[in-house]
């Protein structure tokens, strides 16, 4: 299987490139990048985090893409978030938002979540 670069469909969402790019720079064990635009222009880009303190569960153990990004982004009602999930060879993997990332996104008024999948880039409406 060829990587993400020759994917035709993903080159052509360049947000979703970009979030990937995030992504490959990413410590955690999930590659994870989130872009947040609003007009065609990009606000705030992000890849997931660990958390700091020591004894967390493992559900909780990273900041999400998401969550990041919602952490540094400001005005951001009506913007679009593209998050992108790669793995070590660069292929695009199922992004879509979990349920918390879900509601943190709908309660900042974050209307639309596009996301990579294996067989190609997807949309989720938020709203
Ligand atoms: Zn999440």
């Amino acid at each position: 299987m060829c990587g993400f670069d020759s994917h035709l469909a993903y080159v052509m969402n360049r947000f979703l490139d970009l979030a990937a790019k995030q992504a490959a720079r990413s410590g955690c064990r999930y590659l994870v990048g989130a872009v947040v635009t609003k007009s065609g222009r990009v606000l705030i880009s992000s890849c997931n985090r660990y958390r700091n303190s020591p004894g967390i569960d493992f559900q909780h153990a990273t900041f999400h893409a998401e969550e990041m990004a919602l952490r540094r982004a400001r005005h951001v009602r009506g913007a679009v978030i593209h998050v992108a999930r790669i793995n070590a060879a660069g292929e695009p993997r199922m992004a879509r938002p979990c349920q918390r990332c879900a509601t943190a996104l709908v309660a900042r008024g974050i209307i639309r979540a596009h996301y990579t999948t294996p067989d190609g880039p997807a949309v989720v409406n938020l709203t």
